[in-house]
């Protein structure tokens, strides 16, 4: 069984791959954690799941409510981007399914 913390990292992979793969379509990809990323994205990734498993907090709250900011701001403010990026486009795909769903 997956711990919560794993599973945490497990959203962050997939967010953070999404982010770069219609991001960064262009830039030079290395394997890491199982997916595709550039450099610039490797090394969010790896702080990313560097600070959920450090998190004193339990249970977690979600980033924005929570009163440590434990990011660097310039960490802080890329994953800000890829979660609002990413979470966009997790959602039109969901609605895509549900539309080929209907159609088929
Ligand atoms: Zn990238």
């Amino acid at each position: 069984m997956a711990s919560k913390v794993e599973k945490d990292i497990d959203v962050l992979r997939q967010f953070i791959e999404i982010y770069c793969r219609t991001k960064h379509k262009d830039a030079e990809k290395t394997r890491y954690m199982g997916v595709e990323l550039c450099s610039e994205c490797r090394e969010t990734l790896e702080y990313a799941a560097h600070r959920r498993e450090v998190c004193p907090l339990k249970p977690k709250p979600t980033c924005k409510n929570c009163e440590i900011h434990c990011y660097k701001p310039d960490q802080r403010q890329r994953i800000k981007e890829i979660m609002r990026h990413s979470g966009k486009y997790v959602i039109l795909h969901g609605r895509l399914d549900l539309i080929y769903h209907y159609l088929f």
